[in-house]
């Protein structure tokens, strides 16, 4: 049994969260596309962490957490990270790494920051992680994938080619030093030592598994609007952040993913520049942001300060459509509670014309939000464990909403812990 875990809208939805949570019915957990850009936030008995590459399910003794193929591996980083966890006393998780998955090079982390610096005030807002070039790589076909760490004459090879290339950009578009192939195979060297306890064919190890019966979460990066295909572009992600790319960055048959767990945040974020029609800004935002997620809505790999906004059944509709959503997890929800009344976007005018389908993002600039007012419901809704014990108002604007985006809520999260959630029965399911 295969299910996914993904965002619906920018990320930062409360997926961490999700997943850590159903992780303990499951056997698995993988991250299959995205690096170390984005985080989840996870608060369990050990504390909080933020993850940038592990798998959500690290924290529990049962599970093993995979990186699949379609992850931009940063080795370091995800050295790092293990170290990070098992220093605050979590048990050395049962990592396996896909022998096919790349790596992200250091000079990928370069051009990203060059790239940027080149764009001025037309840059992309990246995370400076070398996501961009990493990808560009892959497709370019000058990657490097896991296991050519381990062709010793193949790598030496490829170094010096890859390097002849990359000089010439940084010489004369960048202006900045040279590779020197000799470090640069120095580097991959010390990455083949840090990798290879947890390097898997994890195709075959998944295609056993599901033979087995074990159950399987994909644990998805980011939201639909950052997908590179129908996300928001060109202010999107250099990967697919789609359940359905499950299949392929893990390297499992598309059938085989049987639940797909849609998670929308009660209010809108968002890290970086692009279209953000339900935004607010000024005091409203900062009270929104202070009191948003668990400590605030602050990038958890950046630290940068999130945009905020209404939740945006436009956005959250066509973000749920296009996972193939089966189940929305609703997040956040006890945040609201000291607002009187909570705006809604329900559509947008553009062009004079209000419409309820996400349009592609060269006519998002000219929407505008039509707004529907909710009455708050003014209390502390944490610790309620029954849907019919929220508040009626409560109730209510989970249940608008449900109607708008036209797929079942059949979760809604009230807190960042574990148990912070209440299961209910939708209509719709
Ligand atoms: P992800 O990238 O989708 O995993 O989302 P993040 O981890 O970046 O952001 C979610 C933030 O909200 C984290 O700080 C979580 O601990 C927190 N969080 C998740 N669910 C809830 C919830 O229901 N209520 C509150 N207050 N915080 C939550």
């Amino acid at each position: 049994m295969v299910k996914a875990v993904v965002g619906a809208n920018w990320g930062d939805e409360g997926k961490g969260k999700i997943t850590d949570m159903l992780a303990r019915q499951a056997d698995i957990i993988i991250r299959f596309q995205g690096g170390a850009n984005a985080g989840h936030t996870i608060v369990n008995d050990y504390g909080k962490f933020a993850l940038h590459t592990l798998p959500s399910g690290v924290f529990y003794g049962h599970t093993t957490s995979v990186i699949g193929n379609g992850v931009a591996l940063n080795i370091p980083v995800l050295m790092n990270e293990i170290k990070s966890i098992t220093d605050r006393d979590v048990p050395m998780p049962k990592i396996l790494v896909s022998d096919r998955a790349q790596i992200v090079m250091p000079y990928h982390i370069l051009l990203d920051q060059y790239e940027e610096e080149r764009l001025g005030g037309k840059s992309f807002g990246s995370t400076k992680s070398g996501i961009a070039p990493f990808y560009s790589d892959k497709y370019a076909k000058i990657g490097f994938q896991v296991s050519e760490l381990f062709e010793e004459e193949l790598l030496k090879e490829k170094v010096v080619r890859v390097c002849e290339q990359k000089n010439v950009m940084l010489e004369h578009m960048y202006h900045k030093p040279l590779i020197d192939p000799k470090e640069l195979l120095a580097t991959l060297h010390e990455y083949k030592e840090m990798i290879s306890p947890f390097v898997c064919d994890v195709s075959l190890f998944l295609h056993k598994a599901m033979k087995e019966g074990k159950t399987i979460l994909l644990e998805g990066q980011l939201g639909t609007l950052k997908d590179t295909d129908h996300g928001i572009y060109p202010m999107v992600t250099s990967s697919s952040t789609l359940a359905a790319y499950g299949a392929i960055g893990a390297g499992i048959p598309p059938y085989e993913i049987r639940e797909i767990i849609t998670v929308c945040k009660a209010y809108s974020s968002a890290v970086g520049a692009g279209a953000f029609v339900s935004e607010i800004f000024g005091e409203e935002a900062d009270e929104l942001r202070k009191r948003g997620g668990d400590g605030g809505e602050y990038g958890a790999t950046t630290g940068r300060p999130r945009r905020m906004g209404w939740f945006d059944c436009v956005a959250s509709k066509y973000g749920c459509r296009l996972q193939g959503t089966t189940d929305v997890a609703f997040t956040v929800l006890d945040v609201l509670g000291y607002l009187d009344e909570i705006p809604i976007c329900v559509g947008y005018e553009i062009d004079g014309e209000v419409t309820t389908d996400f349009p592609v993002a060269s006519k998002l600039s000219k929407a505008k939000p039509v707004l529907k007012k909710f009455p708050g419901w003014k209390c502390e809704i944490r610790g309620i464990r029954k849907y019919e014990d929220l508040p009626e108002n409560c109730r209510k604007y989970i249940e608008f909403i449900e109607g708008q985006i036209g797929y079942p809520i059949t979760m809604v999260s009230n807190g960042p812990g574990r148990n912070d959630i209440i299961y209910r029965n939708s209509s719709l399911k």
